[in-house]
Formats: C-alpha cells, sequence, structure tokens
C-alpha cells in the first residue's frame, strides 16, 4: 500500500514535533510552506506555536487560500486549532478562547479520556486555548473541567494541547484513521 502523504504547515512553531511523530507512522511527510505543496496532501496538520504570527503568514504566503480549497481531513493542534475557528480561517464552528486556562497556570498536563481511545492520553497544554462555543455538527472527544479541548467536525480535528509532544502516538492515528476514512467515502 502507499503510504499517506501529510503535509505539516512549517510557517512557524512545533512543525517539527509533527513531522516526526508521523514519520515513526509510516507516514511521508511534507512540511509545507507554499501554496502548491498543498497538491496531492492527503491530509494536513496544523501544528501549535503563535496564532496570530500564524495568521500573518498564512496570508502573506497565500496559505489561507490554499487551506480554505483544501478537501482533505486537517488536524489543528493549539494555536492550529485557533487559526481554524469561526473568528479566524472560519474552517470549524467552534469559537476558541486564546490562552483560556490563564495566564498563571499557563502550562500543565493531565491524563485525558478521550472518546475512541480506551485509555487515557497524557495531554500537555502550554499556554492553551479551550473550545468555548460548539455548532450542532460538532462532536466533543474531551474535556478539561467541562471545557472541550478535543472535537472532531466532519474531516476536521482539533486538539487545544499538543499531542506531538509526548511519546503517545494514539491521536495522530486516529486523525491517519479520519484520513483513511475520508478518502473511504470520496474514492
Ligand atoms: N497561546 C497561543 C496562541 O494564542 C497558542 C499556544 C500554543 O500553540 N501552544 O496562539
Amino acid at each position: 500500500m502507499k503510504p499517506l502523504r501529510i503535509g505539516v504547515l512549517a510557517v512557524q512553531g512545533n512543525f517539527r514535533e509533527h513531522a516526526q511523530m508521523l514519520r515513526r507512522l509510516a507516514v511521508d511527510v511534507v512540511e509545507v510552506r507554499k501554496p502548491e505543496q498543498f497538491e496531492g496532501l492527503d491530509g494536513l496538520v496544523i501544528p501549535g506555536g503563535e496564532s496570530t504570527t500564524f495568521m500573518r503568514l498564512m496570508r502573506l504566503y497565500g496559505l489561507d487560500t490554499a487551506l480554505a480549497e483544501f478537501a482533505a481531513p486537517v488536524f489543528g493542534t493549539c494555536a492550529g486549532m485557533i487559526v481554524l475557528d469561526r473568528n479566524h480561517l472560519g474552517l470549524v464552528d467552534v469559537s476558541v478562547r486564546r490562552n483560556a486556562f490563564g495566564r498563571q497556570v499557563a502550562s500543565f498536563e493531565t491524563d485525558l479520556d478521550v472518546t475512541g481511545i480506551d485509555s487515557p492520553v497524557r495531554a500537555v497544554f502550554i499556554r492553551a486555548p479551550w473550545v468555548e462555543e460548539v455548532g450542532p455538527g460538532v462532536e466533543v472527544l474531551a474535556e478539561v473541567d467541562g471545557r472541550p479541548v478535543l472535537a472532531r467536525e466532519g474531516r476536521f480535528l482539533v486538539a487545544a494541547f499538543h499531542p506531538e509532544l509526548t511519546d503517545d502516538t494514539r491521536l495522530h492515528e486516529q486523525f491517519l484513521d479520519l484520513v483513511r476514512e475520508e478518502q473511504g467515502v470520496r474514492a
């Protein structure tokens, strides 16, 4: 079987860690910096970093338009979740609050119960957002203190934390399952 070809948006932030994790899962990884690199991708990861910087650089390089036209699954983590919400690129029907856990307890780790994964997932939160409002098509997959931190809407998966910073590959595997599922639907 041909390996999946997954892009990692590489304008800023934790793209190397995502790329490394995807390579461990035998994926063909493309570091995406230009719109033409969306061609032929089976999915895309938008990493954590700084959402204001992402927005600025994506607009500058035309990556915002390329992403709006991209039809395959997208996994946005932390800042990558923020840029997908109603108030930014408007691709996922959620509204996200930035730095929601407060600046003092800015960063923490916790064990998350995730729908579809049978034992807790260790999650690293760094100046993390949470999901404030979800539209009717959004499925919440994990919460912290009643706040959604992992959600899916169709081909979009969004996480408030950093799955690329632990050894646990299960969320990336879940995303790859989503990619294969979507390919089945489109084939
Ligand atoms: N606080 C950052 C923002 O608002 C997100 C933090 C992260 O991606 N780790 O963009």
